[in-house]
């Protein structure tokens, strides 16, 4: 059954793209009586909504560069994998990727992102245009192009019902849920011991604003590219880390 919303909760956790669902189903299975609040009118409505579904980035870390994404990177494939085998509604091919250079200074990207693969072990190779026409002839652009890389354990699954699904089992067994819920306080009540949470919620007909005062032992923050804005709403003594700022990157698939 679903939390009173004045009980003390276990976890409250911001946001609710794939990775408030995939957190909000992991700590309800863990027994922790957990809410999500999403600032949208849906969930999965930001960075998560237009996911390509790509599951294996082998090549974009490198463990002395990125120490932290390369060790979560490895741990998410070997997760994906056995998660996977048991969401049977969730679509998945297992597609390999080829990652196409059509001039030199695409080629010089792949071929670094090569040595990164290698360095992390996986099956990555360069393709000269005569093999990719072989592995593609129906593709228009491989006669243009210089080269690709090919890493053929690649998979692709549907990001979206993934992340619902996974949603759908954390409120399933509890979890509850408030959209049109934007966070704007977060505090730690030190006599107490637990967290105070402050949201403004939407109403759906006519938009009025109303407070809702949550408590709860752990705040999650799952904010995608807002994380930081939720970050600077914990205030900070001097000797505490400060907060911090994120800057998301641009990328070109076709
Ligand atoms: C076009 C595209 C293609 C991609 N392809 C891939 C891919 O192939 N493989 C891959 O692994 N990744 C891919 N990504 C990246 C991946 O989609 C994101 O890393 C992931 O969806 C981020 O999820 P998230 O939950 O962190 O963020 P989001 O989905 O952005 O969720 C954060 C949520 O927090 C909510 N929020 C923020 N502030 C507050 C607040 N104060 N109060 C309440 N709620 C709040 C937001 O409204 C939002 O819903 C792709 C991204 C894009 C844009």
């Amino acid at each position: 059954m679903a939390a009173s919303l004045n009980e003390v909760f276990d976890v409250i956790i911001i946001g609710c793209g794939a990775v408030g669902a995939a957190v909000a189903r992991e700590m309800t299975l863990l027994g922790q009586k957990c809410i999500v609040l999403e600032k949208n009118m849906d969930v999965l409505s930001e960075a998560s909504s237009g996911n390509t579904g790509h599951l294996t980035t082998g090549f974009y870390y490198t463990k002395k560069r990125s120490p932290l994404e390369f060790e979560m990177v490895r741990r998410a494939l070997k997760l994906n994998k056995e998660w996977l085998d048991l969401q049977v509604n969730v679509p998945r091919s297992h597609c390999g990727l080829l990652m196409i250079a059509m001039n030199e200074e695409e080629f010089n990207t792949i071929s670094e992102y090569q040595v990164k693969g290698i360095a992390n072990g996986e099956d990555v190779r360069i393709i000269g245009k005569r093999e990719l026409v072989k592995l593609e002839p129906n593709l228009s652009v491989v006669n243009d192009s210089v080269g690709a890389l090919y890493s053929p354990e690649e998979c692709l699954a549907d990001g979206f019902l993934l992340a619902l699904s996974n949603l759908y089992v954390a409120l399933y067994h509890g979890c509850h849920l408030e959209t049109r819920c934007r966070v704007v306080k977060v505090k730690k009540d030190l006599h107490q011991g637990v967290w105070k949470v402050t949201a403004e919620k939407r109403a759906i007909k006519g938009g009025k604003l109303s407070k809702l005062f949550l408590r709860a032992r752990k705040v999650i923050n799952c904010g995608g590219n807002y994380s930081d804005e939720v970050d600077h709403l914990v205030p900070r003594t001097m000797d505490e880390e400060k907060p911090f700022t994120i800057q998301p990157g641009a990328n070109t698939l076709f």
